[in-house]
């Protein structure tokens, strides 16, 4: 049994979703479908979850909103039209205008995309249309009641041969709606997938396919066929997103495998992520970074002597809200790797808490540090890849400013000067994946 998601961009009109009905009659397995609302159709347009945040946000500072909510309308109603089925459009938006004025949260008026769109593929399939709000369920805090949810999902989904079902949200205990972070129809995929204990999690988008390297910077890099969930969160880190974090986790320890799918490009394959892998081959998948990092080097005689240093260096970050990215450790040295925007509005007072907290023997700081991470599960287990690694920069005058090879056996990390980024990533392209 398949579960069948389709981001937004994959049904941003009508031409879009009968590509994806097409999808879904001619996959007899696929029973439960997930959809985002409709995403954007040229590169300026506003999408329309973006348009009912602004639609609640207008409305709360007093701003005329009478725009966005007709523009919401305007994109749904040429949907609706264009697919010639009848559908109440105009009573679904007189509803989310009353609920706007009834002082409905952000989260409820943003939900209002996926739940209409849902209606609409629902009609469109004839299949039963099945509300988020009854079958996911959040705690008061906020976290999803996940056996509850899986539970009662389960048991509803039963019921239907078929369903739509809209991403995004569930409600809270208080009957409230609740929306996932940004991009989280992937989200309530996953849980679906896991609730009806699906074979295969598909999620169709009309975006972009998934290359072992940034295209932008490789010729025609290898699409990756296969991967993990656990390779796919390494690879998310640096931007790219296959999967959404939080439905890798929910898969993660599963059997249940993920297909992204570009509906624009039918005959490829796809990507396929899996919970685990075979490690014979080539095992690294990726080759992918991130510029614009700086390196704090903490120098301290006995720093592996020194009770409670972590807790104070690191406290220094967490009060200034600066993430650490990564973080070297050597017997008299630490060494943290942060992100330059978010360090460089507080780069003072960090500076200056360490020197008073840590009172370092020397603290210096390197700008200009891109991030390059080569990525595959084995990599700790499998000899060879440093010196590929080294090698082939070296064969390059590429000088590796930081090398971190990790614990977690998925990734090696390393630094090279901004200037050093594209060639960088080219290299290592040639010289591990083909
Ligand atoms: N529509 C939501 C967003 O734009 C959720 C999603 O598309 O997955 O973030």
């Amino acid at each position: 049994m398949i579960v069948v998601k389709f981001s937004g961009s994959a049904v941003a009109n009508a031409e879009k979703l009968k590509t994806a009905a097409k999808i879904i009659n001619s996959e007899t397995s696929c029973r439960y479908v997930v959809v985002s609302s409709p995403g954007k159709n040229l590169p300026d347009d506003i999408k329309i979850t973006d348009m009912l945040y602004i639609l609640h946000s207008k409305f709360q500072s007093r701003e005329g909103y009478n725009e966005m909510l007709k523009k919401i309308a305007e994109q749904f109603m040429s949907i609706i039209l264009e697919l010639g089925i009848t559908f109440d459009i105009d009573r679904e938006i007189a509803i989310l205008k009353e609920d706007l004025l009834a002082g409905e949260s952000a989260d409820y008026i943003a939900s209002r995309g996926e739940f209409i769109m849902a209606k609409i593929f629902a009609k469109m399939l004839n299949w039963e249309f099945v509300d988020a709000a009854k079958i996911i369920f959040f705690d008061a805090d906020g976290k999803l009641e996940d056996a509850r949810t899986f539970a009662t999902a389960s048991e509803v989904l039963s019921k239907y041969e078929h369903a739509v079902i809209p991403g995004f949200y569930g409600s809270l205990p208080n009957g409230k709606i609740k929306t996932f972070p940004r991009g989280g129809g992937d989200i309530t995929g996953a849980i679906i997938a896991r609730a009806v204990k699906a074979d295969l999690f598909e999620k169709c988008t009309a975006n972009t396919n998934f290359f072992s390297a940034d295209p932008s910077i490789v010729s025609e890099p290898k699409i990756i066929q296969t991967l993990t969930y656990s390779e796919a969160l390494e690879i998310n880190y640096t931007g790219i997103k296959i999967i959404h974090d939080e439905a890798a986790f929910l898969l993660k320890d599963t059997e249940i495998p993920t297909k992204v799918r570009n509906i624009n490009t039918p005959s490829s394959e796809g990507t396929l992520i899996t919970p685990t892998k075979d490690l014979t081959g080539n095992i690294t998948v990726c080759i992918a970074g991130r510029r614009n990092f700086n390196i704090i080097h903490i120098e301290k005689f006995g720093i592996n002597r020194f009770y409670g240093f972590g807790e104070k260096l690191f406290g220094i970050f967490a009060r200034y809200n600066a993430p650490c990215e990564h973080c070297l450790s050597g017997i008299h040295k630490i060494s943290v790797v942060v992100k330059t925007p978010m360090f460089d509005l507080k780069r003072n007072e960090i500076l200056r808490e360490i020197e008073s907290i840590i009172q370092p023997d020397s603290l210096s700081l390197e700008r200009d540090l891109s991030i390059i991470l080569t990525i595959g599960e084995g990599t700790g287990r499998t000899y060879g890849i440093l010196d590929k690694i080294a090698s082939s920069l070296a064969h390059e005058k590429i000088n590796i400013r930081m090398l971190d090879q990790g614990s977690d056996d998925l990734n090696v990390i390393l630094g090279v000067s901004d200037k050093d980024y594209d060639a960088a990533i080219r290299t290592l392209y040639h010289a591990m994946i083909v």
